[in-house]
């Protein structure tokens, strides 16, 4: 009898194959309140990695961290009226506190904007306090309707960045050079991603932005997901809250303003991208264990030399973990360490020792093949280094394959059956924009002839990419 697939096949059904993996993977479980969700140790460790590469990269970019509360006086809420009007329908409001009903009721934080400016309005004086460059690693809550494990949860991780400039340009300058060299270098460098860099129509923009920055990205049933957003909120904000700088020719000027932020959906999407029937496959730059040398069986010589190798690899600069949970069977270990995605594995077992070889598995190349262990300390960076590669590629002839040029809003919608489809804006419009909203499908961003992020909605040669979206 063939052995039941571990997943559900992701042909047969990919919303079941992604629930599946995230519980079977160790990845979270749902929490008690709809829409929550308990990152378990395997997913958070996951999450810890995109942390540090993902603040290296902030603070070059020279912003420092700092912290806001997590509750924020209703009135700040309102004082933006895009801003309330876009955010009303998913806030949670706490209106008793410590068993009275409270004087003002305050929020959750969504997004923390306006409360930043509460405090930036004290903290600039003058054009010499700018630029003022923060980031806040947080939690934030957002009432979603339809939400999904880590894709879209009423609570989420995430980093924020808030930003004040002294010209429009300059702020302009900075949320897309957040966009590609924190958000987009990191998608492509670390994550192994293909991300789709475009501006977002006037209909799907932050609310309070006058522009929005985003990085889309091709899951692997043709859908897209929104991967992270750069804003320019231009004055809008520092009007609400009076943010104003003395200027050097002695003239009191609001400030220009950022932000942009990108979330805990980033493991979801790291499934839902480079997961297959087996599993999930982590990027190995990503990857907290990028290799796991396994004792076959419990005997003495074996775990010696399997502890010998996790020595050669680390000592080669691999993060390597020993696995000689022996109590286990090997079958059953083998399988989960498929199933998390643990870029190389390593099988030592008692035929291995006289011949002084070990069998390198390798996740994401699919191979198979004894090696001398004497070579390993040089083919395990090698192999990680490959392997980033063919993800990448994969995920980019994914989206090549699946994206069709079309030229009208019928076309486009049926593409978006199956993969995504680029229609030139001129084609398509607000107008055609709202026909497509009809049906499910949206404008996932707009990018210049040439491939660049337009700098106007209405660009000569805009193409609006068009897709279903989770
Ligand atoms: P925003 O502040 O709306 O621009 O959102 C910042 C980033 O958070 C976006 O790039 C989204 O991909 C992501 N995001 C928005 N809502 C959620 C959610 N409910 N769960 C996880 N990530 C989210």
């Amino acid at each position: 009898m063939a052995k039941a697939p571990v997943l559900t096949p992701r042909a047969d059904d990919f919303p079941r194959w992604y629930q599946e993996l995230i519980t079977k993977a160790e990845l979270a479980d749902n929490g008690p309140v709809r829409g929550t969700m308990v990152i378990r140790p395997y997913g958070y460790g996951l999450w810890e990695r995109m942390q540090q590469e993902m603040d290296a990269r902030i603070k070059a970019a020279g912003a420092s961290n700092a912290y806001f509360p997590l509750f924020i006086p209703q009135s700040y809420l309102t004082r933006e009226a895009e801003h309330v009007e876009g955010f009303a329908p998913e806030l949670a409001v706490v209106t008793h506190g410590g068993g009275r009903e409270l004087e003002e009721p305050v929020v959750v934080r969504p997004t923390s904007e306006t409360i930043v400016n509460e405090y930036f309005s004290k903290w600039v004086q003058s054009y010499r306090d700018l630029p003022l460059l923060i980031n806040q690693w947080a939690n934030v809550v957002r009432w979603e309707l339809r939400p999904r494990v880590f894709l879209r949860t009423t609570e989420f991780l995430w980093q924020e960045g808030h930003t004040a400039h002294a010209t429009r340009e300059e702020a302009r300058d900075y949320a897309a050079y957040i966009h590609q060299e924190v958000y987009a270098d990191f998608m492509e460098n670390v994550l192994a991603m293909d991300v789709v860099p475009g501006r977002k129509t006037a209909r799907e923009r932050f609310a309070g932005a006058i522009n929005t920055l985003t990085l889309e990205g091709m899951m692997g049933d043709g859908k897209a997901l929104q991967l992270g957003t750069s804003h320019e909120l231009g004055q809008n904000f520092a009007r609400a809250f009076d943010t104003r700088y003395l200027s050097r020719d002695g003239r009191q000027e609001h400030v220009w303003q950022t932000s942009w932020g990108s979330t805990t959906r980033m493991v979801g999407a790291l499934v839902m991208m480079h997961g297959d029937d087996r599993g999930l496959r982590v990027p190995p730059r990503l990857a907290a264990v990028q290799a796991v040398v396994v004792a076959v069986t419990g005997d003495e010589a074996v775990l010696a030399r399997a502890g010998e190798i996790g020595d050669r690899l680390r000592t080669a600069g691999v993060r390597v973990r020993v696995d000689d949970r022996t109590d286990v069977p090997f079958g059953r270990r083998a399988v989960d360490w498929e199933l998390k995605g643990v870029p190389v594995r390593i099988d030592v077992g008692p035929r291995d020792l006289d011949s002084g070889t070990a069998v390198l598995v390798r996740r994401i190349a699919g191979t198979r093949e004894p090696v001398a262990v004497e070579a390993l300390a040089a083919l395990v960076p090698e192999a990680l280094e490959d392997d980033h590669g063919l993800l990448l590629a994969q995920s980019r002839r994914l989206r090549e394959s699946r994206t069709v040029d079309v030229t009208t809003v019928e076309e486009a919608a049926e593409a978006a059956g199956t993969g995504w489809a680029r229609i030139p804006w001129a084609a398509l419009g607000p107008e055609g924009e709202a026909r497509l909203a009809e049906r499910g499908v949206s404008v996932r961003c707009l990018v210049a002839a040439d491939g660049s992020v337009p700098e106007r909605d209405d660009q000569r040669g805009n193409v609006a990419v068009v897709a279903r979206a989770y």
